[in-house]
């Protein structure tokens, strides 16, 4: 029965790729069929699958089916076809995916759920995880699912897609990985009424409860797997997001990467932008569509860069830094009512109700949608940029695609081909009339959190800072060639990512060990301790690593 045991176990499985002479060892002779597909093989067969099927949501079920089975088949593909199934994976169709969730659940073993119900038992109720070796977990609370809202319990898709990312683009073992949901109710009306929806069916909580919740968890994942234990804080609302990263992070090893995240890739593409525009980042006027966790975690990461450009204090660097959030430019005239976080944007001009009457009063060089708002950067934005600018900035980050602030092909039609584009969801290459080529960058977060969680594992850092992200931002920027410049792309290539991974990594536990938070002495050679650290699927998995 021994067999049975390893042929359920995904982590550990290979099925038909298990060389023959292995098979009685591991007791799976005679669960499986007699042929012996190699690795390389079984992904062409599970790529043509993936392309027969109709839909994107269809795609994605059938590789969680495969995560279900084998993860090393799993990651073989993803780590051979990354750029095409990252779609999938992650943004857009993770999107679909959390939409869908409660209906398609198929009763996976895939992370853990504590609801309010589990206050007070959340250390036991760990225990009843299989792996006792976890290293990194990311954790939501479901109520800003991308740009899609409150999703409740059905967000889980989001941890579930990072944390194979982190598998798939850094080599985080598939074992040590943890998605956590904390159910504290959905204000998502939808889901109250949705007979299939899997979560508690109560308002969100917005007192104490919630608070005493998230606390019981960080303790008890730091009991349970140690201090240096990484918690990434995923889609959590700006009511709670902001506060509580203030809260943890000085406290455990943790950071939230709609905030800090988005901020190293959006600062990354700019830095590369250098390249293009010769414009270095203190050059520039940065204007943005949307002040929430995106937006001012750019603009704080943005300002902390130019400080170091021009060594002058983060609050000057401040200065040509706008947000408009949805009652217009964040302006000083706003103070009394303003949320905490646009406070250090508040600056002393007019005021003006909309983006459009905010781009001729400050005509900016860049423009930067993090607001979930389609249509935002409309013909007349677009035209309007590039008639103040040779090489406007336009960045539509928001996510999933349907909430794009325009399309690529629309940012390169209306300003003439004269944008320099970039997007959260990614775009097909777009060819002008006049017969020119762009392939613009997808500003994705996974060019930097496996990375960093790799470098803080290399270094078992206790700590994350905003200077990681910097560095993250700097490396990322380093990695992108001419060849992907001279198509207007600012970020390198996904084929290339545990390769960007590997590097940021170095810089990260570099980091570590230089301020005193790594726990462990410095190795002589970093990038070949941090590849040596990287699971890797087409590795032999019987060799003793
Ligand atoms: P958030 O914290 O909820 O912030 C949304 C912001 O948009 C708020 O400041 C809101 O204004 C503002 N807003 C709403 N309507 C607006 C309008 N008509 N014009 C201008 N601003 C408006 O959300 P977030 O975490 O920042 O995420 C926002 C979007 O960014 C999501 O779609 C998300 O998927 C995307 N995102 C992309 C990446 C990436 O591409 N790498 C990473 C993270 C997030 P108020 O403050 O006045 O409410
Ligand atoms: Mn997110």
């Amino acid at each position: 029965t021994f067999g049975v045991y390893h042929a359920k176990d995904p982590v550990k499985y290979n099925g038909v790729s298990t060389p023959v002479e292995r098979r009685t060892d591991l007791g799976i002779q005679g669960l499986v069929p007699a042929a012996f597909v190699p690795l390389e093989l079984d992904v062409q067969r599970c790529m043509e699958q993936l392309r027969s099927k109709a839909t994107p949501l269809e795609k994605y079920i059938y590789l969680q089916s495969i995560q279900d089975v084998s993860e090393r088949l799993y990651y073989a593909i993803l780590v051979a076809h990354t750029a095409e199934v990252m779609p999938i994976v992650y943004t857009p169709t993770v999107g679909a995916a959390c939409e869908n969730f409660s209906k398609t659940y198929r009763g996976t073993l895939r992370g853990m759920y504590f609801s309010l119900k589990d206050a007070g038992n959340i250390r036991k109720i760990f225990d009843n995880w299989p792996s006792q070796h976890v290293t990194t977990i990311v954790v939501t609370d479901g109520e800003r699912i991308l740009g899609l809202g409150d999703l409740g319990v059905n967000g889980m898709g989001i941890p579930i897609g990072k944390l194979a990312l982190y598998t798939a683009c850094a080599g985080i073992h598939p074992a040590h990985v943890l998605p956590v949901q904390l159910d504290v109710g959905t204000n998502n009306e939808k889901n109250i009424q949705d007979p299939y929806y899997l979560g508690l069916k109560q308002p969100r909580e917005r007192g104490p409860a919630y608070d005493a919740l998230v606390t019981e968890f960080f303790e008890a994942a730091m009991d349970k797997f140690g201090e240096d234990v990484l918690i990434q804080f995923e889609d959590f609302g700006n009511l709670n997001a902001f506060r509580l990263l203030d809260a943890w992070k000085d406290k455990a090893c943790t950071f939230n990467d709609d905030i800090q995240g988005t901020a190293s890739v959006a600062v990354g593409g700019l830095l590369a932008s250098e390249k293009l525009t010769g414009k270095k980042l203190s050059e520039h006027t940065f204007l943005f569509s949307g002040a929430g966790e995106a937006g001012t975690g750019i603009a704080e990461l943005m300002a902390y860069a130019i400080s170091i450009e021009l060594s002058i204090p983060v609050e000057d660097a401040r200065k040509k830094i706008y947000l408009v959030d949805s009652k217009g430019l964040v302006t000083k005239s706003r103070l009394e009512s303003l949320q905490h976080h646009k406070l250090n944007f508040a600056h002393d001009v007019a005021d003006c109700k909309s983006l459009k009457c905010a781009i001729d009063a400050l005509r900016p060089s860049a423009i930067i949608g993090v607001s979930a708002m389609p249509g935002t950067f409309d013909k007349e934005v677009c035209e309007k940029m590039a008639q103040y600018n040779e090489h406007p900035i336009i960045a539509a980050l928001s996510n999933p695609t349907s909430k794009a602030e325009c399309t690529a092909e629309q940012a390169y039609t209306w300003t003439n081909g004269k944008a320099i584009f970039s997007s959260g969801s990614p775009f097909a290459p777009v060819t002008l009339a006049d017969g020119r080529r762009f392939v613009s960058g997808q500003g994705n977060n996974a060019y930097i959190f496996p990375g960093i969680g790799l470098g803080r594992l290399a270094a078992c850092s206790t700590r994350i800072t905003n200077h990681d992200m910097y560095l993250a931002a700097k490396v990322l920027s380093e990695q992108v060639t001419q060849q992907e410049l001279d198509v207007g792309c600012l970020y390198p290539p996904l084929s290339k990512i545990r390769e960007v991974s590997a590097h940021i990594a170095v810089a990260i536990a570099k980091n570590a060990h230089e301020t005193g938070v790594a726990t462990e002495a410095m190795p002589e050679n970093l990038m070949e301790h941090v590849k040596s650290l990287m699971y890797d699927p087409f590795e032999d998995p019987y060799v003793e690593q």
